[in-house]
């Protein structure tokens, strides 16, 4: 019984031997296309090792499931069997040649349907996910029943011509067949890669546009490596298996040890593969803890500098997503907007703030690290972005320095768990909610029973409301502009109407003991400017034209004129909260404390301002922009624009050509912050 059990396990462990041989030789060669192809920045033996077993981790499954499914298949099939029974006098199978025309030819068509099908469905229909969602299986349900019903008679005819060609190439009787079983497999499988390829190139790959296909060169490398093996395998004697196979199970084992000490031992390794290597990274933050990861670091590195003597008030931070600085009072806007309008009466209005970016996935990142939104590295998960944990954010900084943090934020797609975005790094009490009434209740009610503890440390609280960002939700596409206005204007009136839930918690304490308020934007929104409904798609101000107001002890009452980034809300808030803002080698913004303390007046035709296009999910990308003064270059598919802010806010005429001397001066600006997003990131 036990000897029966124990036969059939070592027969089951034989006919895996291959794929598992295959399994460690192609993930080695996978690993190894993955390290190499990495940017800039090594880390040594060790590193390669554990970068590759990392990625060995995934691809040693993976192709020990998928080759030992094709071998299962090829089995089944019988192939033998098959081809004696198709084989006829002379040794050819033409029928067996015009099966696989029929299947090949229907194959093609099917894929040249759904393609042409999807294409002129989607466009039509302007990508209504319901109409597509029905459409697209009716067209595949009713192209494939289609050539099921033409497979017979397209095989009749794909043999006869087989038969004939083979007929003539074989007249006279010298020459053997030309449709041998194995020479019209290999012949059929050449043809279709090449076709395949032929494809891509010629059809699909123009259409596309720019496409990024380096993260299938090190799959691509593992496929071939272990088809390969598989493929020696049949040919190797046992001794050549033996040896063959247990090199590349014995260097796949020490690459995953490697990996698995990294993960324990090396956390500045392991995530720097997470954030150069994208296979390898898929393991680390699917089988690890990335945070915890992050964690291992050392936290006093994070710790900023305090400045002797200085006081440390708390912080509050209100980042409005989608809030255009035009349409609010602070800036000549018509908005019912009382709480912020306050807020700007009593404290520095910056009158030319710009995002970062212009959606929240790259702005709300850049604004929290403290650089410029084309350096900021990261994966797109959903909506979001899960930012690199090399990164270091602003509340990181300030609960290293000795502040109590809270966030409360909406949304759970940037800030839940489930999306690990690492936003919410720092935070050592984090509420989500994504209706922003309860949203600033729950802030209130935990500031109320915050301010009745003994002994507080100092505070940053940080909230996110999404009130702005959903204005539009449900209004038709055919409303008129000035309607349009009327309900976004709406919107931005409800997350005002928040503020004073919040901001009122401090209500009773003596001036010099008020937070520093500070309320400030994500990104704008277009609302039809240069064609435009919404955000994402530019960089013009509608999108980076944001409120920043600052208000509370030690803060000057007026407006500055100089053009700032909201990547200087790091330093700002930095210095602000009593400490050195961090050097420029760790972030790219300058502290604005000086402007917004008065110890500076602020220059109008100074002050420099950066913002990138980051392609990814809604974002084509490739559009970067620079404020200086009153001057903004913006660089795009189109070429250079240059608009004069001083008579021409809304970019309308481009001068470029009028005034080449300020594109000279600006464009070298321009390309700095640009090669900056080719600098390799590390700690
Ligand atoms: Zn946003």
């Amino acid at each position: 019984m036990i000897a029966a059990v124990r036969s059939r396990i070592a027969a089951a462990a034989r006919w895996l031997a291959p794929s598992a041989a295959a399994a460690c030789a192609g993930s080695l060669a996978g690993g190894v296309v993955e390290h190499l192809g990495r940017g800039a920045g090594g880390a040594g033996a060790g590193g390669a090792a554990a970068a590759i077993g990392f990625f060995a981790l995934l691809a040693i499954p993976a192709l020990l499931a998928a080759s030992a499914a094709a071998r299962g298949v090829y089995a089944l099939w019988q192939p033998a069997q098959l081809a004696a029974s198709l084989v006829e006098d002379g040794g050819g199978a033409p029928r067996l040649a015009g099966w696989i025309a029929a299947v090949g030819t229907g194959a093609l068509a099917l894929a040249w349907l759904m393609f042409q099908g999807t294409w002129l469905l989607a466009s039509w229909t302007a990508f209504k996910p319901l109409t597509l969602g029905y459409a697209m299986p009716v067209l595949a349900v009713g192209a494939a029943l289609a050539l099921v019903a033409l497979a017979r008679p397209a095989a009749l005819l794909f043999t006869a011509i087989a038969r004939a060609a083979d007929r003539r190439w074989r007249r006279g009787g010298r020459r053997r067949t030309l449709l041998r079983p194995r020479a019209i497999l290999t012949g059929a499988i050449a043809l279709a890669l090449a076709t395949a390829y032929a494809l891509w190139r010629i059809v699909v790959r123009p259409r596309l546009g720019p496409l990024d296909t380096s993260a299938l060169h090190a799959p691509a490398a593992a496929l071939t490596a272990a088809a390969l093996a598989l493929a020696l395998w049949g040919r190797a004697g046992r001794r050549a298996r033996v040896i063959g196979g247990g090199a590349a199970a014995a260097l796949a084992a020490a690459a995953l040890v490697a990996a698995l000490a990294a993960a324990r031992t090396a956390p500045s390794l392991t995530l720097e593969l997470w954030g150069e290597q994208p296979l390898a990274g898929l393991v680390i933050e699917r089988l690890f803890d990335l945070d915890a990861i992050r964690d291992d670091l050392p936290r006093e590195e994070l710790r900023p500098t305090a400045r002797p003597g200085a006081a440390h008030p708390d912080i509050v931070i209100i980042t409005i997503d989608t809030l255009r600085a035009d349409r609010t009072p602070p800036y000549g806007g018509p908005a019912e907007m009382p709480a912020l309008r306050a807020l700007a009466e009593r404290g520095a209005v910056f009158e030319r703030a710009y995002a970062p970016s212009n959606v929240t996935r790259r702005s709300i990142p850049a604004m929290m690290i403290g650089i410029h939104a084309n350096r900021v590295r990261g994966r797109v998960v959903g909506w979001a972005l899960r930012v690199d944990p090399r990164h270091v954010l602003l509340a990181e900084r300030l609960r290293a320095g000795g502040y109590d943090t809270a966030g409360f934020m909406c949304c759970l797609s940037f800030w839940g768990p489930e999306a690990r975005t690492g936003l919410g790094r720092g935070l050592d009490h984090l509420e989500i909610d994504g209706d922003g009434t309860r949203l600033a209740q729950r802030a209130r009610a935990w500031l109320d029973a915050r301010e009745l503890l003994p002994g507080r440390r100092p505070l940053l609280l940080w909230m996110h409301l999404i009130e702005p960002h959903n204005w539009a939700n449900g209004v038709p596409d055919s409303l008129a502009e000035a309607e349009r206005r009327k309900l976004y204007d709406r919107s931005i009136a409800r997350a005002d109407a928040l503020l004073p839930t919040v901001l009122g918690a401090f209500a009773s304490r003596p001036a010099d003991r008020a937070p520093i308020a500070i309320v400030t934007a994500d990104h704008g929104e277009a609302l039809g400017d240069h064609g435009v409904p919404y955000h994402a798609a530019d960089l013009y101000n509608s999108n980076l034209h944001v409120p920043l107001v600052l208000a509370g002890p030690g803060v000057r009452v007026g407006r500055v004129a100089e053009a700032v980034s909201l990547t200087d809300l790091v330093p700002t808030v930095l210095e602000l909260a009593g400490f050195e803002p961090p050097p420029p080698a760790e972030i790219d913004g300058r502290s604005l404390a000086d402007l917004a303390t008065g110890r500076r007046a602020g220059d109008p035709a100074a002050g420099v301002a950066f913002a990138a296009m980051v392609k990814d999910r809604s974002n084509p990308g490739g559009v970067t922009a620079l404020v200086r003064g009153g001057w903004k270059l913006i660089e795009g598919a189109a070429g250079l624009e240059l608009y004069d802010l001083r008579t021409d806010f809304g970019e309308r005429v481009n001068v470029s050509g009028r005034h080449p001397e300020i594109v000279r001066e600006l464009v070298p600006l321009l390309r700095e912050r640009q090669a900056l997003a080719r600098r390799p990131l590390s700690r």
